[in-house]
């Protein structure tokens, strides 16, 4: 029985992940995924960040809905100066 040479399983000259094209795309999707998630999250805390410091208010007695970019219990209407309880949901 000869004996068999055994195959190298990653060859310097062919593996290379700078020069494979396919480890290059890879990396060039996976960044772009990355880059993209990070966008949208930094979008959506901003945007949470507005809604959780917003307080909605109901004037009870000229029925006017108006918000306030703070969160105190009470605020005067800016209609008719009613001092009202802010909604609760
Ligand atoms: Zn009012």
């Amino acid at each position: 029985m000869p004996f068999q040479t055994p195959i190298p399983l990653l060859s310097c000259a062919e593996n290379n992940p700078a020069t494979d094209p396919f480890a290059t795309l890879l990396t060039v999707a996976f960044t772009v995924i990355f880059l993209a998630w990070l966008g949208y999250d930094l979008r959506e805390s901003r945007r949470n960040d507005w809604r959780t410091h917003t307080s909605v208010f109901y004037c009870l007695k000229c029925r006017h809905l108006y918000s306030i970019l703070r969160r105190p219990k009470t605020a005067p209407c800016p209609k008719c100066g009613f001092t009202n309880p802010n909604l609760r949901f």
